[in-house]
């Protein structure tokens, strides 16, 4: 890593183009006010990050770990990208695109891990962008280990002459979570520009790349802005192990030390029955981001984590003078998978 000094700050400044990456990504992504949201519930100011708005395929967190993900697969003269999901995967999306931008081809698997959809789960949302964007699929049962059979079907695709590369759920490792990492020192550095201090950033946190390159990345230039992460699929301590464990292997990429487990904060009480299971509070989310901000949320993680932010506020979690920045990770295209159930639960 090279470091160098910024002149205002002593803080270290980490120069991301030093590893493979494509540009694909719309960057900085703003930091906006949500004056009524904030009003509505009556706690601290509330601002959202809005990387709802990379800019690739309706945006979306992935595209930040896709410039790096995809940068590798470049560099070693792959021609297509194969990865896995959840049907309604924001990921598999944005891969599909980026692959399409860049070239590649893209062969995705799609694990039915959301239990009782109607039949349409599986034909909108991002199934059907995924078709736009002109990947091949195949669908799995739930419970499978997805990596372990993505892995092996590119295993396939390779003695068929294809060079695949293997792209892990959520693009979940430390060269994907270097997005992250790099999206940290952008806030950083916004702050540093506007005067403006937060207290806590809170987000949605499922596959754990995006929190431990946060995490990663804010350690690594030496900025104290403590991450709360809202699980979406599973418990505390299971959560925060493997936030821990990607944290700890993005900053040994970032040659930037050891992180101890007490560092990584997860709640885990807005998960509801599980992945892709929206809780009624991941409804009230939708319904109050929407008609006090006009902000979409989506039903598997961004609002999850918006009623995490919103719990915590009711809990008396921050002070009434914190400013407190939620990150919208995106996701809004999986509404239309859930178009019946936000209609009805609408007030
Ligand atoms: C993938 C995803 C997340 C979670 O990010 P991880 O890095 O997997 O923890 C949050 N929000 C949306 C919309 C996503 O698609």
């Amino acid at each position: 890593m090279t470091l160098a000094q910024n002149l205002e700050t002593p803080r270290a400044r980490i120069d991301f183009d030093q590893y493979p990456r494509v540009p694909l990504c719309h960057q900085p992504t703003a930091i906006e006010a949500m004056p009524r949201l904030s009003a509505h519930l009556g706690g601290p100011q509330l601002f959202i990050k809005r990387d709802d708005c990379t800019g690739l395929a309706t945006g979306g967190n992935k595209t930040r770990k896709l410039e790096f993900l995809v940068g590798e697969a470049l560099q070693q003269k792959a021609d297509m990208l194969v990865t896995q999901g959840a049907v309604q995967s924001n990921h598999v999306r944005q891969t599909a695109a980026a692959a399409a931008r860049m070239g590649l081809k893209c062969h995705v698997l799609l694990e039915r891990r959301v239990p009782d959809r109607d039949a349409s789960y599986e034909e909108t949302g991002n199934v059907f962008l995924d078709k736009v964007f002109g990947a091949t699929h195949e669908f799995r049962p739930s419970g499978l280990d997805m990596n372990a059979e993505a892995m092996a079907v590119a295993e396939t695709l390779k003695s068929e002459g294809h060079r695949p590369f293997f792209i892990p759920g959520g693009g979940s490792n430390e060269i994907g979570a270097l997005g992250y990492a790099n999206c940290a020192q952008e806030i950083a550095e916004q702050c540093d520009r506007s005067g403006q201090r937060f207290d806590w950033l809170v987000m949605g946190t499922g596959s754990t790349g995006t929190q431990a390159g946060l995490v990663a990345g804010f350690q690594a230039i030496g900025y104290d802005l403590p991450v709360m992460g809202i699980s979406v699929r599973q418990p505390r301590d299971r959560q925060m192990g493997a936030v821990h464990a990607l944290t700890q292997k993005t900053l040994t990429k970032l040659n930037a030390g050891q992180i101890s487990l007490n560092k990584i904060i997860v709640d885990d009480g807005y998960v509801g029955e599980g992945y892709g299971i929206p809780a009624p509070s991941t409804h009230e989310a939708i319904h109050l981001a929407a008609q006090k901000e006009g902000i979409l949320l989506d039903p598997v993680y961004s609002a999850k984590g918006m009623a995490g932010l919103i719990g915590l506020i009711r809990q008396d979690f921050f002070k009434p003078q914190d400013n407190v920045l939620f990150l919208h990770t995106g996701g809004s295209v999986a509404l239309f998978a859930y178009e019946a159930e936000i209609l009805a639960t609408q007030e």
